[in-house]
């Protein structure tokens, strides 16, 4: 699908003349495997998991953020497309707007498709998706290692679960989302960011 099509719901949710969000570019073709989670504190905290796939952040909410301990698994609830410029974007959402409160770039870097067939030729991304299975290997800054995302339907509602995969990365003593709140960006806490002025576009 390309970008356009894809980001509407993402516009339409939002009035863009009005929050610090980006708009977007529908024609951005970056050829790269960005990650991020965004610590987002609205109505609910939770960790908004993004990865890169055609031009677009495809996303799922993660309430308990991710873990790094492989028998722990996650709900993450896919959310609509977000622009690739979205990756960056650490501010402060506007009351009586969508996704109102702070959002922080918790843990940034790039993926690798770990996902390949029994001839060993990689399966896209797209169609990992489409099929309810993504398996990527993330070298981000409080991430690494692979990770596993899998549809399930609970309760006859989309959802899926984001689990860490059994690698030398897994360390089930490790627990980054308490033990390293702050922002992989630029160090700051939610607090910081919060506080932060002149938030607003240009
Ligand atoms: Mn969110």
């Amino acid at each position: 699908m390309p970008a356009k099509e894809s980001l509407e719901r993402y516009r339409k949710k939002r009035d863009l003349s009005a929050t610090p969000e980006p708009e977007g570019d529908d024609n951005k073709t970056s050829k790269g495997h960005i990650f991020v989670i965004q610590k987002h504190d609205a109505s609910n905290l939770h960790y908004d998991f993004r990865l890169e796939v055609n031009g677009v952040l495809k996303s799922w909410a993660v309430p308990k953020g991710p873990s790094t301990d492989p028998d722990v698994k996650r709900l993450a609830m896919p959310t609509e497309d977000h622009p690739l410029e979205y990756a960056g974007f650490e501010g402060v959402i506007p009351e009586g707007h969508y996704g109102a409160g702070t959002v922080m770039v918790w843990d940034t870097g790039t993926y690798r498709n770990l996902r390949h067939d029994k001839e060993n030729n990689e399966i896209s991304m797209e169609d990992s998706i489409n099929k309810g299975k993504i398996e990527v290997w993330l070298d981000g800054k409080k991430l690494k290692g692979g990770y596993v995302i899998i549809r399930t339907n609970l309760g006859g509602k989309e959802s899926w679960l984001l689990k860490k995969m059994k690698d030398d990365m897994a360390d089930p003593r490790r627990d980054p989302v308490s033990t390293e709140p702050d922002s992989a960006k630029t160090g700051r806490s939610l607090e910081e960011i919060a506080g932060e002025k002149g938030d607003k576009k240009e």
